[in-house]
């Protein structure tokens, strides 16, 4: 399970009642504005920690260096590492803090 800033962060993204969600695949935390539209937020809402940098574009990146342009529709190409937070968690991007 992924270690969050606080306790309260970790236990309400568990609950799933708010509209903060954690995109493991992104390292990305947001805030959900409606079902397509997720704003980034850089600050913990409750503990006030810098929360870490999203890999949002890496992810796109790294799709791409394997044929990958749209992970929509082409969802069924996308490797299992990089349908959550394996890929970052690896070790094999080492530009990655
Ligand atoms: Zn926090």
């Amino acid at each position: 399970m992924t270690k969050h800033c606080c306790e309260e962060m970790s236990d309400l993204l568990n609950e799933g009642r708010i509209a903060v969600v954690y995109i493991a695949s992104y390292r990305k935390y947001a805030m959900h504005v409606n079902k397509h539209k997720f704003e980034k937020i850089d600050y913990c809402p409750w503990c006030g920690t810098r929360l870490p940098e999203s890999l949002q574009n890496k992810y796109f990146e790294e799709l791409k260096k394997l044929g990958i342009y749209d992970p929509v529709k082409e969802a069924e190409k996308i490797p299992t590492e990089f349908k959550d937070d394996a890929w970052w968690k690896s070790g094999k991007y080492a530009n990655i803090l």
